[in-house]
């Protein structure tokens, strides 16, 4: 109740909910109060939690903020949610999001931008929260749920953590099972938790992992108890600061920023080194060809036949074309676009092969950093803090907006663990976040680190 009251009077200003299940919550923690009372609680008895909109959950809106899937209710629920009910979490609502999960501010989502429940200091403009996972983000950052789900192909789960002040996990490509979340680039997609701490994420991830049957990329691996790795000492741990995070013109409030991550882990007895990682300055040309191309696949399913809007139109061509003309937003049509030219004859080899063989050179220079002893590689989560909402440099240029994936997207083409967590403020009182890079499934090194 205190939760679905915080919502019903804060949702309004922030948008972070696109549906607000108060039926269903009140449902859910009544059958949970009944197991409780019988002595049966689950880890996550009781505890309320809000929804990314790409997953499906049985019966309840899902549209990843898309047109294009005007009233959807699934008839399935995804394999994270449904791990998540499996230990007695209590669902409030689904949570906005860039369109398809694709953006990195929450305003590409039909449902409009998300409010940052934060402000500069003294200001009154409103600033994005980040995105794709800008809902979830801004719902955990304004107390309206105690920890939400989240997805990561390009750094939608630390990029909004770091913009809100949250602690956002992207565990390893394989860690959850994608089945029932909506695909935008399945190579990349992984689900995880934005959390108002690091003891939060870890509980909140145990819950979520699992190795699935209805997904073949999930990985069959123990998963282990990621609570016990917090309070443990970071002693002789070997952390990597690789240059080629040193940007241009890189503010030099991150660069200060990097530099207290730096002191607090040598203080707490961490080894230091400098690495490189020489493919990172390709990291994102490459991303932006493999994620469209992987998109422009993935919603061809949205013909106006199977799911959601049917605009009509002469024949079965006409219908398909005014559907995906009408349902689709800018951004997702430049993804499709993008993605159809890339894969198309005569230009697949020139950006599509040469983007694959990109990838395999940036995971092999995290393996070699990796093979030396690094046990993980701290950088900046984010080139800068929160900017404003219809910020015009961002509006006119989308490659300015595809910058900020800039220290994220390498540990999706290369399918590792990624946490950011909150570092302290800018000078202006808005949030920034660091983040660590770990070996692929040691997330409790993470844990243990960022704690
Ligand atoms: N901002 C990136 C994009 O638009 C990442 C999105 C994501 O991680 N879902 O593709």
């Amino acid at each position: 109740d205190a939760y679905l009251g915080a919502i019903d009077a804060a949702n309004e200003t922030f948008n972070a909910y696109v549906a607000v299940t108060h039926d269903k919550a009140r449902e859910m923690a009544k059958a949970s109060d009944a197991r409780l009372a019988g002595g049966q609680g689950g880890e996550l008895e009781g505890i309320p939690l809000g929804i990314k909109d790409l997953f499906a959950t049985e019966g309840v809106h899902t549209q990843a903020a898309s047109h294009v899937l005007d009233g959807f209710k699934p008839r399935y629920e995804s394999t994270v949610t449904a791990n998540l009910w499996a230990d007695g979490a209590v669902m409030l609502g689904k949570l906005n999001m860039d369109e398809f999960a694709m953006g990195s501010s929450n305003e590409t989502s039909y449902y409009g931008p998300v409010k940052n429940p934060w402000r500069a200091r003294g200001s009154n403009v409103d600033l994005v929260p980040g995105g794709s996972s800008g809902g979830s983000a801004a719902a955990v950052s304004a107390f309206l749920c105690a920890g939400a789900t989240a997805t990561d192909t390009g750094g939608s789960i630390r990029q909004p953590a770091a913009f809100t002040g949250t602690v956002g996990i992207k565990p390893t490509y394989g860690r959850c099972s994608r089945w029932g979340t909506v695909a935008f680039a399945s190579s990349l997609d992984q689900a995880g938790p934005i959390t108002r701490d690091v003891r939060d994420a870890a509980i909140m991830l145990k819950s979520m992992a699992s190795v699935d049957l209805k997904d073949t990329t999930s990985v069959d691996l123990p998963v282990p108890d990621y609570e016990a790795a917090l309070g443990q000492s970071v002693k002789g741990m070997k952390i990597g600061i690789p240059k080629e995070y040193r940007i241009d013109g890189m503010p030099d409030e991150i660069e200060a920023l990097w530099q207290k991550g730096i002191a607090w882990l040598k203080d707490a007895g961490a080894q230091i080194v400098d690495i490189s990682l020489p493919h990172t300055k390709y990291a994102l040309p490459a991303y932006y060809i493999v994620a469209p191309a992987e998109a422009s696949s993935n919603l061809a399913r949205y013909d106006g036949v199977r799911y959601g809007l049917r605009v009509p139109g002469k024949d079965i061509i006409d219908m398909y074309e005014k559907t995906r003309a009408e349902g689709f937003g800018r951004e997702v049509k430049r993804r499709i676009m993008i993605g159809t030219y890339v894969l198309s004859a005569g230009y697949y080899d020139a950006y599509y092969v040469q983007a694959q063989k990109v990838r395999t050179l940036i995971k092999k220079d995290f393996e070699d950093v990796f093979a030396d002893g690094v046990d993980a590689i701290l950088t900046p989560a984010t080139p800068s803090a929160a900017f404003g909402i219809a910020d015009q440099d961002m509006a006119a240029d989308p490659v300015k907006m595809y910058l900020n994936d800039i220290f994220t997207v390498t540990v999706n083409m290369a399918g590792l663990p990624g946490i950011a967590v909150p570092a302290g403020l800018d000078g202006k009182g808005l949030p920034l976040g660091l983040q660590l890079i770990g070996r692929p499934f040691e997330e409790e090194t993470l844990f243990r680190a960022s704690h």
